[in-house]
């Protein structure tokens, strides 16, 4: 059912605690944590605790959570001290999502390029 916790999901284990993360902030409804695989000095992901497949999806069921996440990235940029910096949903494995639990990335401490290709 949208939004309850996948076995053979990583950030609902992640979430749960199961899987250990770096974390750098925790909301009742959202985990911020280190990439394990930064692409900048900082990279931060940002989840729901609740399991959607993607962006699309938890902004379609559970919008609330959307502006939940948006409010954390706000907060890490805020946190990691970052002037600029990006958010990126990646939505789809054409676009590069591996991990289908929705997720923003927050980018920062370097120069970005754009468009991003
Ligand atoms: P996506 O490619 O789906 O947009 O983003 C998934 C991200 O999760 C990738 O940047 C990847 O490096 C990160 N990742 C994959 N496995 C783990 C893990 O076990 N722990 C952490 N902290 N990040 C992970
Ligand atoms: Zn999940």
């Amino acid at each position: 059912m949208a939004g309850e916790p996948q076995e053979d999901c990583l950030f609902c284990k992640i979430a749960e605690g199961h899987v250990p993360a770096t974390v750098v902030r925790e909301t009742e409804t959202t985990m911020a944590f280190r990439d394990i695989n930064p692409q900048a000095p900082t990279h931060i992901l940002v989840i729901p605790k609740a399991h959607y497949p993607n962006a699309a999806e938890l902004a379609a069921a559970a919008p609330q959570l959307v502006a939940d996440i948006l409010q954390e990235t706000g907060n890490v940029a805020y946190d990691e001290k970052l002037e600029s910096y990006r958010v990126v949903f990646n939505t789809g494995s054409g676009a590069g999502q591996t991990v289908f639990h929705a997720h923003a990335h927050v980018l920062g401490g370097r120069g970005m390029q754009w468009p991003p290709g």
